[in-house]
């Protein structure tokens, strides 16, 4: 298996300011493709239970593990966030009301006793495999230690949007 020095978001670049792709993206597919040939079972795109119109790009529902393939732009990456110079004001209050929703749908999902696991589309294949494997593969009986994966803990520079 090669791979490793793969980033996720490798082929992913080019339609990214075309639309907000919400599934299917190259990232998310790589990571896809990673874990099916792991022996891996999963949903994709799917609607998570209890929490209404609240969707994870991978989701494994018995373990209850809800994976989010982060792209640096509209989750805001601490290394590689950007802000568009036209309609600037538009562009910051939209991704600001993205990144609280991203917090708040953890924050759902590990008070229903899931597991969240987020990966920006700029880490490693390999990175990511591991994080998903690791939540799937700990014990269950552990408290929840919330979001495995890199920070996303920074917050927005503008955060007066409501
Ligand atoms: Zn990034």
């Amino acid at each position: 298996m090669s791979g490793g020095s793969e980033t996720l978001a490798a082929s992913a670049s080019s339609a990214r300011m075309a639309r907000q792709a919400t599934r299917d993206t190259a990232p998310e597919m790589a990571l896809r493709r990673a874990l099916f040939m792991a022996g891996f079972r999963y949903r994709v795109d799917y609607q998570l239970p209890g929490i209404p119109r609240r969707r994870a790009d991978i989701v494994f529902p018995k373990q209850r593990v809800a994976v989010f393939v982060d792209g640096c732009f509209w989750h805001r990456c601490p290394d590689h966030a950007t802000f568009p110079k036209t309609n600037a004001e538009w562009w910051r209050a939209k991704l600001a009301r993205n990144w609280e929703r991203d917090r708040e749908t953890d924050q759902l999902l590990i008070a229903n006793g899931w597991r969240v696991v987020r990966v920006w589309e700029h880490e490693s294949l390999a990175d990511a495999l591991e994080a998903v494997r690791h939540s799937l593969e700990e014990p269950r009986e552990e408290p929840g230690r919330g979001v495995v994966g890199r920070p996303h803990e920074q917050r927005p520079v503008e955060q007066s949007v409501s």
